[in-house]
């Protein structure tokens, strides 16, 4: 039986703002782009929290949220210091450490044999030492596998540190909403919905031919975490390659509707990807588009910024290949490659930057 430890900073960005400014710690405050500028919310306190602002959140929505916020610029050259030293710490516990993002990593401690083998006492260790040598507080998760541990460190969220152990997962996994599954988004939630499934012991009362008649490949998947099953082992050795951000529409939409009603949110939820992933350097943008009748194109472009109105353009060309309605489109940028992310010390001691769990469908 594996057991995974999964580790999250609260807030990172505004908690290393607020470790180095005192004064910031009870007052709302948001890291993020200029509101004149399209920017959107990285990261913000609690504080902030209370007034319903969220990551991904357009600056200017924020600040009509609450007008006192304090919005600070991101540093990610800081950021990705501290980063630094919190991933050094997971490897003094074990070298199976897969980073997800600079404030984030599932930790393989199935072998550990410190602290008599207890993920507890591990994850006790672990925020003791981060807090003591960073001042950053995490939160943690420890269950058998990826999904689990990572639901279980949002669960206590701040400062959380929450175990589901191996005779607890069928009992954990039957009361979890479907929203909670790595892979379904709103819209996938939606139509699960449709069929009167909200619950996890509703969805594995689905057969699997029924699951993988509506959701293709991604109904295996779902048949498999609705019994809290997940094979996915710790990459310590993957690149990252790309970020992207991709949408299933509830409808299929003509190209105009997707330009003028979608496109903008996805390039937000980009931006907000690419900031958690302390802003790396990028090659090219692309479009993917899949039409009606399920064929999929991706279209990409050099040295082009991720705007708006660069991937309109590339979408439009993208679309005139199949010219049909939507069903999904994504935005993303291929990231330089390793070596020019070395010599610009962007992975400088977690050199294995890995890729991160699918967030939306
Ligand atoms: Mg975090």
């Amino acid at each position: 039986m594996k057991k995974i430890l999964h580790a999250d900073c609260d807030c990172f960005y505004a908690a290393v703002e607020m470790r180095d400014r005192p004064e910031l710690r009870d007052i709302p405050i948001a890291v993020g782009g200029r509101p004149e500028g399209r920017g959107v919310i990285a990261t913000c306190n609690y504080p902030a929290r209370t007034f319903g602002i969220h990551s991904a959140m357009s600056s200017a929505q924020a600040l009509r949220l609450c007008p006192q916020l304090t919005l600070i610029k991101p540093d990610f050259d800081r950021y990705r210091e501290v980063s630094a030293q919190i991933m050094a710490i997971f490897k003094e516990l074990t070298e199976q450490v897969e980073p997800l993002s600079l404030d984030e990593a599932y930790l393989d401690i199935s072998d550990v044999e410190r602290f008599k083998g207890s993920g507890t006492w591990m994850a006790q260790w672990l925020k003791k030492e981060v807090l003591r040598r960073t001042g950053i507080t995490v939160s943690t998760g420890v269950a058998p596998n990826k999904f689990l541990a990572k639901i279980a460190s949002d669960w206590r969220k701040p400062d959380g540190l929450f175990v589901i152990t191996p005779e607890q997962v069928d009992d954990f996994v039957a009361e979890l909403g479907v929203d909670k599954l790595p892979g379904v988004g709103p819209a996938t939630a939606q139509r699960l919905k449709q069929l009167d499934i909200t619950t996890c012991t509703e969805l594995s009362r689905c057969a699997l031919p029924m699951l993988l008649d509506r959701f293709g490949k991604f109904g295996q998947r779902l048949y498999e975490l609705s019994r809290g099953i997940d094979h996915r082992e710790i990459k310590v050795h993957r690149e990252r390659k790309s970020i992207s951000a991709e949408n299933t529409f509830d409808r299929d939409l003509t190209p105009a509707q997707v330009i003028e009603q979608e496109l903008s949110t996805m390039v937000d939820k980009l931006t907000a990807r690419i900031d958690r992933h302390g802003n790396p350097a990028s090659s090219k943008i692309f479009v993917k588009l899949r039409f009606n009748d399920f064929t999929t194109t991706t279209l990409e472009s050099s040295a082009m910024l991720p705007s708006i109105a660069n991937f309109a353009e590339l979408f439009e060309r993208a679309w005139q290949r199949g010219q049909r309605p939507v069903r999904l489109v994504g935005v993303g940028i291929r990231l330089r490659d390793a070596e020019d992310s070395r010599q610009l010390g962007l992975f400088s001691t977690a050199p294995d930057e890995a890729s991160s769990v699918p967030e939306d469908q």
